[in-house]
């Protein structure tokens, strides 16, 4: 491929608060990058499924340690779609409800969690043309990637976003609540001490906030093909 350096597999970092349009960009940038893409929240939204499942409370690290000894995660397109098997399970659609997302930040922060999805997400980037999008992948899973964004947009554009996704799954969306929902994931994921969500000095930053989604698809994938 011409944009990997040096013989070096591609490495597209993505990172950026809730709602930024992240995952969609990534998955259509990918496809026409020729590049794996890594979901890398859906993996902490998994182990937060698995511990929520077997009632290990989030303190209990010694229950969390076992869950993470046992945890395979296994990522696989069916029908154009990436979904998600966690221990054998399909949990592409279990990840993504409300009760997961206000739960997520509190595994997130575990320093052993970090510590075993990171391992994971940098095995997997070790072979191939790789496209992450999370929170830490330009600062830490992949602090040598030759590409590195920071997507972000303001939260009212943000709210509006996930509201619409939510909308087409027919799910009610009380925005005022929406809004307080992502600032306070955003918060918490700041703010923990082990890989918060920070950009990474050498990303380039990119406001959403007034451009379609396929207009940030092509302002990446120019920047990239550059
Ligand atoms: O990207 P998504 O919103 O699905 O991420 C869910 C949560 O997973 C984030 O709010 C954050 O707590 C955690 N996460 C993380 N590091 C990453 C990706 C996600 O801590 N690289």
């Amino acid at each position: 491929m011409s944009y990997a350096e040096n013989n070096r597999p591609l490495q597209i970092a993505i990172d950026g608060p809730a709602g930024a349009g992240k995952s969609s960009v990534a998955k259509v940038l990918a496809r026409r990058l020729g590049c794996i893409y890594l979901d890398t929240g859906a993996m902490y939204r998994a182990v937060t499924w698995l511990a929520m499942q077997n009632q290990v409370a989030f303190d209990d690290m010694e229950g969390m340690k076992q869950l993470l000894a046992e945890l395979q995660l296994e990522f696989k397109d069916e029908d154009n779609v990436q979904h998600l098997y966690c221990n054998g399970t399909d949990v592409t659609e279990a990840i993504r409800t409300p009760e997961i997302s206000a739960n997520v930040s509190a595994v997130s922060m575990i320093p052993l969690v970090r510590e075993e999805m990171t391992a994971q997400q940098q095995k997997i980037a070790a072979g191939c043309n790789v496209l992450m999008d999370g929170r830490d992948i330009g600062t830490t899973v992949l602090p040598d990637a030759q590409y590195k964004f920071f997507l972000t947009a303001s939260l009212e554009e943000r709210a509006r976003r996930r509201a619409l996704e939510l909308q087409q799954k027919g799910v009610e969306v009380d925005m005022e609540q929406l809004m307080a929902d992502i600032a306070l994931r955003d918060k918490k994921d700041s703010s923990r001490d082990v890989s918060p969500l920070r950009q990474a000095e050498d990303a380039e930053l990119i406001d959403t906030s007034h451009m379609s989604f396929e207009e940030v698809v092509e302002n990446l994938f120019m920047r990239i093909k550059k």
